[in-house]
């Protein structure tokens, strides 16, 4: 368990590095998301023709997608700072203090994982979003005194996989919320494209095609795959990724031709090979494949939901043809529905 512990952490540390090196800095070099785009540059305009800060601003959708792309292109945009931190790392209303008290007139503060921050720390910063001031209690019981604390106009950003996890106040104090949707195979060959002249390594567009239709409709996802594909072209071959390279490098990572991964595939065998197809619960999943629930419904899931590998259903996951298609198997005949009245009723 130590071990997989560590080797998350260093895959997580190289996917992090991976990330810096290849974000975009302007929104005019962000591919996809069209409106998403259109709509913040309408506000951009109008905030620096205004001389106003920019309106808070809530990203949503599953990881990989641009939120943190979209956060930290908006202060380049705007020649401004930005300060980041997570949900996670805000226990209590004072780990935001350093963050608010530094902030600079029409400044960013980002916080990504929004949804994992504690009630308290949401309360705290109600009145930071809408009036930039915060009250601060000093001292306790009856020497307890309140200090009400000026702040500079800032903006606000979150970003979260799980907007239904927000409580409705602290979504209706974002102005702008902005939804992040999988990619087109070829809004993601265009992104690995440009990966790959960063990287100086040569990549043909079949190549490029390849890589991104099996990259789970995720950027960060398609940055792995060329970073893989590279790897492989300069061990194995000449280091340029042709479309035979390409397909050799992703067979062997063990990405098949539908771009699902080892746990994709994984996550599959054990719903159909051990819970008879479903309905299972998303807790004995996760169980079965010794991982956290928060991966499996915010990395796994949604893209085998959305390419409707599974199913939702009151009683947990459930399994559809293409499941079983894609994994070889055949469909077991539905069990007889138990609800129905007998003949002898
Ligand atoms: P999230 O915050 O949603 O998990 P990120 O913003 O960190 O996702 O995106 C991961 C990586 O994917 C980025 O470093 C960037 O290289 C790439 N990326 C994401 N969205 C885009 C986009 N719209 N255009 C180009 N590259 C993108």
């Amino acid at each position: 368990m130590a071990r997989q512990a560590i080797v998350q952490s260093e895959e997580g540390d190289e996917s992090r590095q991976r990330d810096a090196a290849l974000r975009p800095r302007w929104l005019r070099e962000v591919i996809g998301q069209k409106t998403v785009v259109q709509r913040l540059g309408i506000v951009l305009n109008a905030c620096k023709k205004l001389k106003e800060p920019l309106s808070h601003i809530l990203f949503d959708g599953p990881p990989g997608l641009g939120k943190t792309t979209f956060a930290t292109v908006l202060p380049n945009e705007l020649g401004t700072s930005i300060q980041t931190t997570s949900g996670p790392a805000l226990s209590k209303p004072a780990d935001m203090l350093p963050f608010l008290t530094n902030v600079e007139e029409g400044s960013i503060l980002f916080i990504d994982e929004i949804h994992r921050m504690p009630r308290v720390v949401e309360e705290f910063i109600y009145p930071a979003m809408e009036d930039f001031r915060v009250d601060i209690v000093l001292g306790e019981g009856m020497n307890a005194r309140t200090i009400n604390l000026r702040l500079k106009p800032f903006t606000l950003i979150g970003a979260t996989t799980r907007s239904g996890m927000l409580s409705s106040p602290m979504r209706d104090r974002f102005k702008m919320h902005e939804h992040l949707e999988y990619y087109s195979v070829e809004e993601l060959a265009e992104i690995v494209r440009i990966n790959a002249r960063k990287l100086n390594t040569p990549l043909t567009d079949d190549a490029a095609l390849e890589l991104a239709g099996r990259s789970r409709g995720t950027p960060r996802v398609a940055n792995a795959r060329l970073w893989w594909a590279r790897h492989y072209a300069t061990s194995e071959a000449d280091g340029a990724i042709t479309l035979e390279v390409a397909r050799a490098a992703l067979d062997m990572a063990e990405v098949d031709r539908e771009g699902l991964d080892k746990q994709d595939r994984r996550y599959l065998e054990l719903l159909i090979g051990v819970h008879n197809g479903g309905p299972a619960g998303v807790e004995s999943l996760a169980a079965s494949m010794t991982l956290p629930v928060d991966t499996l419904s915010d990395e796994i899931e949604p893209y085998l939901l959305r390419e409707q590998f599974i199913v939702r259903s009151p009683r947990g996951r459930v399994a559809t043809a293409r499941a079983y298609q894609v994994l070889g198997r055949a469909m077991k005949p539905a069990p007889p529905d138990d609800r129905q009245p007998s003949l002898f009723e």
